[in-house]
């Protein structure tokens, strides 16, 4: 049965995400920007908090989780290679591992680049990945510690995930992604018509997150690096996607 998914809009920016597995009443929680507005879709929904699972160690994921354990004592799940910079956690994960929503697997991959050790978590039966700051919608996250390389091979191994899986990143940076999308590719019509709607999501204050992996395929300028049009755009032809994934994040830095 797949899990039944909430996104909740925290701080200025930010995404939580809640995921419900209704066979056993198991609720995972995918960052914690802040409490309030978490407690209050819990309350709504009645749902039981049991697993929380931290993606990064930055402030605006981590930091409503005091006040979230003061109320509901779940699980805190998080990157065994972090957990000096991490808050307390009850269960240490690597790649690879396997976690768990009630009778939901997921699987953990590591996503290195924004920051080293950021993980997401991957459940193929919904199928849903909780991104945070790695794969976003239009985007990926700044590199503030690793390499283009290392963010480059991170996106590959969320890129390969089934085309149907629905990506949960963790900001609403959409709509200022889209107008950097449009400067790498600005014929490609799938991105076209991706970015009025998000002009529409945006203008009327709705969520632009989750996506489907499948149009950050057709449309994320971070995903798309092996692209002939988008190196001929960049005067890289045939270059290393790497590379030209580099190019295309420096750009964005500079944008
Ligand atoms: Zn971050
Ligand atoms: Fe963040």
């Amino acid at each position: 049965m797949p899990l039944d998914v909430r996104t909740i809009p925290c701080l200025e920016d930010n995404y939580a995400y809640l995921a419900h597995d209704p066979a056993t009443g198991a609720t995972g929680l995918f960052d914690i920007p802040e409490a309030a507005p978490i407690i209050a879709v819990l309350e709504d929904t009645g749902w039981l908090l049991t697993d929380i699972f931290i993606t990064h160690h930055h402030w605006d994921h981590v930091d409503g989780l005091a006040d979230i354990l003061s109320k509901y004592p779940a699980r805190v799940i998080g990157a065994e290679a972090d957990k000096a910079r991490l808050p307390k956690l009850d269960v240490v994960v690597r790649e690879g591992d396997r976690v768990e929503i009630g009778s939901e697997a997921g699987t953990v991959i590591d996503v290195s680049g924004h920051t080293i050790n950021h993980i997401a978590y991957h459940f193929p039966e919904t199928p849903v990945v909780f991104t945070a700051d790695s794969l976003m919608a239009l985007g990926c996250g700044r590199l503030f510690e690793g390499t283009p390389e290392q963010m480059y091979d991170s996106l590959e191994k969320l890129a390969v995930l089934p085309e149907n899986t629905v990506v949960c990143s963790g900001h609403e940076y959409t709509a200022s992604n889209a107008k950097f999308a449009l400067t790498i590719e600005p014929d490609n019509e799938a991105l076209i018509s991706r970015v009025r709607q998000v002009e529409v999501l945006t203008q009327n204050g709705i969520a632009t997150v989750p996506s489907i992996l499948a149009e950050e395929l057709d449309t994320n300028p971070f995903l798309r690096a092996n692209e002939p049009s988008i190196q001929a755009h960049l005067g890289m032809d045939g270059a290393d996607p790497a590379a030209v994934f580099a190019e295309i994040r420096a750009r964005k830095d500079r944008f």
